[in-house]
């Protein structure tokens, strides 16, 4: 059975009367929680619920200690599913090459080439890669790869004279669709007329070409149908291939389990594999999977529908596509705090959805967040100075807001504050980007001023001190008020002259414009 499938399926959901456990769409509930819209946009708040949800149903995917989760050697063999899907990957990629062969076989020099291409067998792991994501970074030979199309013959004959032969022959023809029969699925029962000298008619070949190839539609159909149903919470087959041939192509060692499960990302601990010429791996690696159920990130659109670093793409993606942007927004903003040299986990690799970078933390244990953990009034104060400064880089080197800072993002490790979970970061120039600042700001403020920090600045002096704006407004009402009147005039700036202002003034100096 597959073990995260089974922890994903929600036991029954805590006390309550029989019918309440029994009813498909679960417990009604009782309480209802009435926020303000920033609450809603808020991890903590998003955190709480999702905690209770998932103690009610979620309650044993955390489970490293069960041993690994994927090894070399050890491929989830709990799993019958995972086990039918490896086998499979090893038999479609021998059935794709004998193909192939088949088709170059048959092909020969004749004038009008047949491709097989229909009958590939288009593993799952393989269907949906696309031309505009950022994908494996390395230049190994991929074996997936089809071959280059095969150019036309400049012949349709052989043989001489009155001897010729052309690709029309009937004979010549009739075998030829015999023997193609064998390329049909092999869940198509085609008999044994492989092995006589059976010859086909183009037209009988052809029906049962037709029917072979909606056959397998259709079956491929009905398990992809099953395969969304259990994705829902764990990992899905998909994505368990692509961490498969992260262990397989040596790149990463072992994944040894789940150490967070969030509502839009489950995150692996992972101990990395061998280095390549150009790609260094961490000896121990975070493995950042993207949900690919949509669900959790419709209210998250205007984070990158607004980002004019991603506006042109946005509109021409599907949801699958724009859930990998997700997953390449976090890899750019990562390597821009490291390049600022910003403590945050290095990216090793992006590969559609699933981001994998060094883990912070030792021997499987990730470092606590800084709600979890309880530091001396000298080491809060050491934290709450990194955190401005860190904040300021972030604004001014990188050119990014977080957008959800809080002591949820923010480890203890080594001694010092690392940031992560930069997947919603903006430009502050974003069309919220200076609003989202300004609740980063109150939360770092709340969290150190509760904590005894006795120097820690207020929300308003802090956004101040990291955006170098001047807002004088003494109450919060009126500083957001000026916060969105920057905003506005920055939006209507693109509006007239197509331009983004790139850093905000308000102290009457000419706005800077970008190049
Ligand atoms: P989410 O969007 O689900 O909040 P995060 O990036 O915050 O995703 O990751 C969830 C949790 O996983 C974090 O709170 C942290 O405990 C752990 N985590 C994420 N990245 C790393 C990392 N690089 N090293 C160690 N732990 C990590
Ligand atoms: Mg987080």
């Amino acid at each position: 059975m597959d073990s995260v499938g089974v922890a994903a399926a929600a036991p029954d959901a805590g006390p309550g009367p029989a019918w309440q456990s029994k009813c498909p769409w679960g417990a009604p509930s009782t309480t209802s929680i009435s926020c303000s819209l920033a609450d809603v946009m808020s991890e903590q708040l998003a955190k709480e619920l999702q905690l209770e949800e998932e103690n009610a149903a979620f309650p044993e995917v955390v489970a490293a200690a069960e041993g690994p989760f994927i090894t070399g050697e050890n491929i989830d063999t709990s799993s019958d599913l995972m086990l039918a899907q490896m086998l499979q990957m090893e038999f479609d990629r021998e059935y794709d090459a004998q193909l192939r062969r088949e088709e170059k076989k048959i092909n020969g020099d004749s004038k009008v080439s047949i491709s097989f291409e229909n009958y590939r067998k288009v593993h799952p792991y393989d269907s949906d890669s696309s031309e505009d994501e950022v994908d494996w970074q390395d230049t190994r030979h991929d074996p997936y790869r089809a071959d280059k199309p095969t150019t036309t013959p400049r012949r349709g004959f052989i043989g001489k004279g009155k001897d010729i032969t052309t690709k029309h022959d009937e004979v010549v023809c009739g075998r030829k669709n015999t023997a193609r029969m064998e390329n049909f699925a092999p869940e198509f029962q085609v008999g044994d007329g492989i092995g006589m000298d059976l010859k086909l008619s183009n037209q009988v070949f052809n029906a049962l070409k037709q029917h072979a190839y909606s056959e397998e539609r259709r079956s491929a159909r009905l398990h992809e149908k099953k395969e969304h149903s259990t994705a829902e919470k764990a990992v899905d087959p998909k994505t368990r291939l692509l961490l498969y041939k992260m262990v397989n192509s040596g790149m990463l060692e072992t994944i040894t389990g789940c150490i967070s499960t969030g509502k839009e990302s489950v995150v692996f601990h992972a101990y990395g594999g061998n280095a390549t010429e150009d790609k260094v791996i961490p000896p121990e690696c975070a493995i950042k999977v993207f949900k690919t159920t949509l669900n959790e990130f419709k209210n998250r659109d205007k984070y990158i529908k607004d980002d004019y670093r991603f506006k042109d793409r946005f509109s021409k993606l599907n949801p699958r596509k724009i859930i990998r942007m997700w997953a390449e927004k976090e890899m750019h903003n990562l390597t821009r705090m490291q390049n600022a040299g910003i403590p945050c986990p290095q990216v090793v690799i992006l590969k559609k959805h699933v981001l994998v970078m060094s883990f912070i933390g030792q021997d499987q244990v990730p470092a606590p967040k800084l709600k979890d953990v309880t530091l001396s009034s000298e080491d809060m104060k050491k934290a709450y100075y990194q955190i401005l400064n860190m904040m300021q880089q972030l604004y001014r080197e990188c050119n990014l807001v977080h957008a959800d800072l809080s002591e949820y993002n923010m480890l203890w490790h080594d001694g010092k504050v690392w940031l992560i979970d930069v997947s919603q970061s903006v430009e502050p120039t974003h069309p919220h980007g200076l609003e989202f600042l300004f609740r980063d700001c109150r939360n770092v403020s709340q969290f150190f001023q509760k904590g005894g920090v006795a120097e820690a600045l207020n929300e308003r002096e802090l956004f101040n001190a990291v955006s170098g704006l001047n807002i004088t407004a003494d109450n919060e009402v009126d500083f957001q008020a000026e916060i969105e009147a920057l905003e506005k005039m920055n939006e209507d700036h693109v509006q007239n002259h197509g331009k983004k202002l790139s850093t905000f003034s308000s102290d009457g100096d000419p706005p800077i414009y970008d190049e």
